[in-house]
């Protein structure tokens, strides 16, 4: 017997920019800042098409804290995915809560190309950058099949 629906292919649905965004809230609600209490949220889509999510956790020695972007970068590339095609990262920042230096270069060894979108928003605002903007003169160790 043929089960139809196994003929029928199905088309791969990619999550949107807002679908992400949303994700980052949600992520974000997992914050661990008993220090600064400042929440972030993060969420990345992988060449995979999965999507990680991540928040800031701080710690008392402030050096160890890992920002939301790291976070999801990491559960990424430990999922054994080593590029992503989007990232959204989300604060109660309305300003361009932009990544910070130490989370754009690990997002420079990590995104899919220099036109890789990075989305930043508030409750009442996105911001929307490609990575070549975000970090235009980024240090990198080997020439990499970026376009
Ligand atoms: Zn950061």
């Amino acid at each position: 017997m043929i089960n139809i629906s196994s003929l029928m292919t199905r088309k791969k649905r990619t999550m949107n920019k807002s679908e992400l965004i949303a994700k980052a809230w949600e992520a974000r609600e997992k914050a661990y800042c008993p220090y600064s209490q400042y929440k972030v949220g993060a969420a990345l889509i992988g060449i995979n098409g999965k999507v990680y999510t991540g928040c800031n956790i701080e710690n008392a020695s402030f050096g160890m804290t890992v920002c939301a972007e790291r976070s999801a970068i990491f559960k990424m590339v430990s999922d054994g995915c080593l590029k992503f095609k989007a990232l959204a990262v989300v604060s109660a920042d309305d300003g361009d809560g932009a990544p910070c230096l130490a989370c754009r270069q690990v997002m420079t060894e990590f995104c899919e190309s220099w036109d890789t979108p990075v989305y930043s928003a508030g409750p009442n605002s996105v911001y929307e950058h490609p990575m070549k903007e975000i970090c235009p003169l980024p240090f990198v160790a080997f020439e990499k099949d970026k376009d």
